[in-house]
């Protein structure tokens, strides 16, 4: 039987998609929502015709609801709208493609809904990781994660109990520095760091991929989603991005997913789970990938990685300062107003500033600090 699914962040990269695999695949789709990108969206409206849509900008769902306005596509407005629509909808899954702090209330809502929830936002777990995993599991919601990384240790956690994990062994590319020094990561380009070498992604998931903060974040998600400490999550650069992560038992014994780097596996593994089903992406041929190499990341050249792990272990609202200040200060760099080098010192910066963070629990608390830092990081920029 066709699945119902509902995508939210549709007009981003992994919302493209997961639209792609819902064509492939039959789904039915019936809520799509998007930041701003308006003409993006109407074109998925008009293929998918969902029973509503969403804008998060109030501006654009107003000029959408005049390009719809020949459709019968109920047209919503705003973080209200796009709770609305998610409320509204029959989809039993929700995929959360929204890019960034955007995506936590969106994750809260699809899970107030009663409904699975595949998610690809990581930040929803990086900023409030603890809130958003209670309230899964008091409403009795299955988070289904679609990043690649936590879906191979999903997957590898079929294999075992949860009592008998050793760790966590995280996957990393190595994004397009590895191997640089501190020394040489100071003259590197923004031009050089949006040329990932193996996953094509969007423009902050991408700089957060030379850093090595989008590894880091993906340590904090893990720790949430299975349960483990962040200690316990192991980071190994990976450059064939082949397997994509691993589960290690007590026993020493291994348990990881192979597959080529698609975003669209992973996306119909949750869809579809508990069932597998026939591939809509290419097969791995292992004969032509050869050898697969694992070496240790550098900490001293990529420091946001640790810091992240320190974020994940000190837990309160500072998963939400390092995301915040991460934001800003990537933002800065896109726009050439600070060099790659400073995207960590004004994330330590921040987080070093905002040590208490740790301390408050309350998503009040929490989005108040992810305010302060981004005011915090916007200094250490100017400075
Ligand atoms: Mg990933």
């Amino acid at each position: 039987m066709s699945k119902t699914i509902a995508i939210l962040g549709a007009t981003g990269s992994v919302g493209s998609q997961a639209l792609d695999v819902a064509a492939a695949r039959g789904y039915k789709v019936d809520f799509l929502s998007a930041n701003k990108d308006l003409r993006t969206l109407e074109e998925a409206a008009r293929k998918f015709r969902p029973r509503a849509v969403a804008m998060a900008d109030g501006k654009a769902a107003s000029e959408l609801r005049t390009l719809l306005a020949d459709t019968n596509i109920k047209v919503l407005s705003g973080e209200g709208g796009i709770a609305e629509g998610i409320a509204l909808s029959e989809a039993e899954t929700v995929i959360n493609a929204t890019l960034g702090k955007a995506g936590l209330v969106p994750s809260l809502a699809v899970i107030d809904a009663g409904k699975t929830l595949a998610l690809a936002n990581k930040e929803s777990l990086v900023i409030a990781g603890d809130i958003v995993m209670s309230r899964a599991k008091e409403r009795g919601v299955e988070i289904l994660p679609v990043d690649s990384e936590h879906s191979a240790i999903f997957q590898s956690l079929k294999s075992g109990k949860h009592s008998e994990i050793k760790r966590i062994i995280l996957t990393a590319s190595g994004g397009p520095f590895f191997g640089k020094s501190v020394e040489e990561l100071r003259s590197v380009t923004l031009a050089d760091t949006l040329a990932h070498p193996t996953w094509k992604m969007g423009r902050k998931i991408t700089v957060d991929s030379a850093t090595l903060m989008n590894k880091g974040f993906e340590i904090i998600e893990a720790a949430h989603l299975f349960g483990v400490g962040a200690d316990r999550v192991k980071v190994v650069v990976h450059r064939e991005s082949i397997l994509h992560s691993a589960v290690e038992y007590i026993d020493n014994c291994i348990v990881g997913e192979l597959s080529v780097p698609d975003m669209r596996m992973c996306i119909q593994y949750a869809v579809d789970y508990p069932e597998r089903c026939v591939a809509t992406s290419a097969e791995l041929d292992l004969f032509a990938v050869g050898a697969l190499t694992f070496q240790a990341p550098d900490p001293v050249a990529f420091p946001l990685l640790e810091l992240a792990r320190r974020a994940g272990e000190d837990g309160g609202a500072s998963g939400a300062v390092l995301n915040a200040a991460d934001e800003i200060a990537v933002e800065a760099f896109l726009n050439e107003r600070i060099s790659f080098s400073d995207i960590s010192r004004v994330v330590i910066g921040a987080y070093e500033s905002l040590s208490d963070a740790k301390n408050e629990h309350s998503l009040e608390a929490i989005l108040e600090y992810d305010a302060v830092a981004r005011v915090k990081a916007e200094e250490l920029i100017k400075k």
